[in-house]
């Protein structure tokens, strides 16, 4: 009998993996406190092609809070279930070049600046709305449960210590209100806004995520759409020009991915018409963004000339 033959695509993962495991740069986010107990050496890598092929290494099944890689998906939920117009008329897209927790509105009219910064996700996730009145929390699982193929569950220790120390996050959630943008209770929105953040996956889940939106909003996997396909570009867009923090104009500069990440340590990108790639590594920079996580798509894209406006 012969071995099965490893895959090329692992092969090279796992070497990437054992090389970026030595790299010690970045702290663990701290201003959420539960967030310290993450094990600062944990690194995960998935990779899922639009051909539903699951490549992954390392701590891939390590579960953690998907924290602002959320609001890509809590956006596209507020695109199918309001529309463009009425979702451009609570939250822009252009980006701010500031802090993911900047209060950036405009002026005159409150409207945060775009969805990927809290002030924008916390408006758009007052916009989430099924239109049989199921709980917005159950809608948002059960987008997560399209896109991951399982069923998320919320860290409550994550999600209570947010709650009680989100001051920031509140005071933005009563400005949004007091502008009209938020037309339900800002404690309201603030509360399903903090659980968003807090529900658990594993960077295979960011994977498999990231392919759905490479594969045009379907899940290759399971073939459920987990995002209309109308409004997979929209998302796309905003990843691309605001998915990391004020990092994203290096970011798409460097690696040429639309992309994700959360003070958690995770990272989605995505390459569209190709994969989806998950990396979670919770040792952050100053930005907020997962150190390895930046080195480990810089390299995928680099090693194989990924970026996307690279066709030559
Ligand atoms: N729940 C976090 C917050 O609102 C998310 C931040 C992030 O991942 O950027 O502060």
């Amino acid at each position: 009998n012969q071995p099965l033959a490893i895959s090329p695509v692992q092969q090279y993962l796992e070497r990437l993996h054992a090389e970026l495991q030595t790299v010690s740069a970045g702290e663990i986010a701290s201003y959420i406190p539960e967030l310290t107990r993450a094990d600062p050496d944990w690194l995960g890598i998935a990779l899922v092609t639009v051909d539903g092929h699951v490549y992954q290494v390392g701590d891939s099944r390590q579960p953690f809070t998907v924290q602002s890689i959320s609001k890509a998906v809590s956006y596209g939920l507020a695109l199918e279930d309001r529309g463009l117009d009425a979702v451009l008329s609570k939250v822009g897209v252009e980006p701010t070049g500031e802090a993911f927790n900047s209060i950036s509105l405009e002026p005159d009219t409150g409207r945060p600046l775009n969805p990927m910064i809290n002030a924008g996700a916390i408006a758009t996730t007052g916009l989430i709305e099924h239109e049989d009145g199921v709980d917005p929390l159950q809608h948002l699982l059960e987008a997560f449960r399209r896109y991951c193929g399982r069923e998320l569950s919320i860290d409550e220790a994550v999600y209570r210590s947010e709650s009680e120390t989100g001051h920031r996050n509140r005071a933005i959630a009563h400005l949004l209100y007091g502008h009209g943008i938020l037309d339900r209770r800002p404690e309201e929105v603030v509360d399903l806004y903090f659980r968003q953040c807090s529900m658990l996956v594993t960077a295979r889940d960011l994977a498999l995520m990231g392919a759905c939106l490479a594969n045009g909003g379907v899940n290759p996997v399971s073939g459920i759409v987990a995002l209309k396909s109308d409004w997979v570009h929209r998302v796309l867009s905003i990843m691309s020009t605001c998915g990391m923090y004020d990092f994203s104009g290096g970011w798409i500069f460097n690696v040429g991915m639309p992309a994700k990440s959360g003070v958690g340590g995770g990272i989605m990108a995505v390459l569209p018409g190709q994969f989806g790639l998950g990396v979670f590594s919770p040792r952050l920079d100053d930005k907020g963004n997962s150190v390895r996580g930046i080195r480990v798509c810089e390299r995928v894209s680099r090693d194989f000339g990924l970026h996307m406006f690279n066709v030559a």
